[in-house]
């Protein structure tokens, strides 16, 4: 295997890694979407449920509101038979007009409260209820990617391993330059170079990665399994004559 095999199985092969990796760290591809969907759905529950226990804060500050004014009514109440002028009299009863509304404003805040209180509850479990279904297909879902996880660790392992000696069959220098490229263009330092239908006559080949034009001469060079960058984009060029060519 030439140099430049090596460099484009060793791309690959990180590149695979990567993802073999990735995949053991989050969620599998095919549990995206419901993953979503149950993650979504949940966050709704939760929010309905938030509403609720803020419903219930309001409706027991109104009620205790509610049970603060009704001593002051009651004290007021004592004090009318103490009173000695018409003066105190008209002030004592104006004073028990407002605390008898604020009784009543805080009376109808604590059924408000209440109402919005058991909506939100039912609401709740109208929800649960609902994503009962939901929340047993992502269950089964999820103990499926459990069992189908060692078998991504085996194959993260046997990347792993491939990759070193990979690492090893190319030159130090070679090397460090695929791994400062496969850094600078996140996992992807290698480009295949295709040909374009002919211009006058004339074959035209290009980047994969970047579109731009590679000279006839180093397609004969790279056969030869000479490294050769993009003018562009700098990544390591392959080319397979045998693929895409008609
Ligand atoms: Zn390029």
């Amino acid at each position: 295997m030439s140099d430049l095999d090596s460099i484009v199985e060793l791309n690959k092969t990180l590149q695979e890694l990567a993802a073999a990796r990735q995949r053991l760290d989050g969620i599998p591809d095919w549990m995206e979407e419901l993953h979503e969907e149950h993650s979504g759905r949940l966050a709704e529950i939760e929010g309905e449920e938030a509403r609720r226990a803020e419903a219930e804060k309001v409706r027991r500050e109104a009620e205790a509101a509610v049970s603060d004014a009704q001593e002051k009514l009651q004290r007021y109440q004592l004090q009318i038979s103490q009173v000695t002028t018409q003066r105190e009299y008209g002030a004592l009863l104006k004073e028990i007009d407002g605390v008898k509304t604020e009784i009543k404003e805080n009376e109808e805040a604590a059924v408000a409260a209440m109402e919005a209180s058991e909506e939100a509850e039912q609401q709740v479990e109208t929800m649960r209820s609902d994503f009962q279904e939901l929340d047993q297909r992502y269950q089964d879902e999820l103990a499926k990617w459990e069992e189908e996880k060692p078998g991504v660790e085996e194959t993260a392992a046997h990347l792993k391993q491939r990759a070193e000696e990979l690492k090893k069959e190319v030159p130090r220098g070679l090397l460090s330059l695929f791994q400062r490229l496969y850094e600078r263009t996140n996992g992807n330092a290698v480009a295949e170079v295709v040909r374009l239908p002919m211009v006058k006559g004339n074959p035209m080949y290009h980047c994969t990665a970047c579109n731009y034009n590679v000279r006839p001469q180093t397609l004969v060079e790279l056969s030869r399994g000479q490294i050769h960058h993009c003018d562009s984009c700098k990544r390591i060029l392959y080319y397979k004559p045998d693929a895409g060519e008609a």
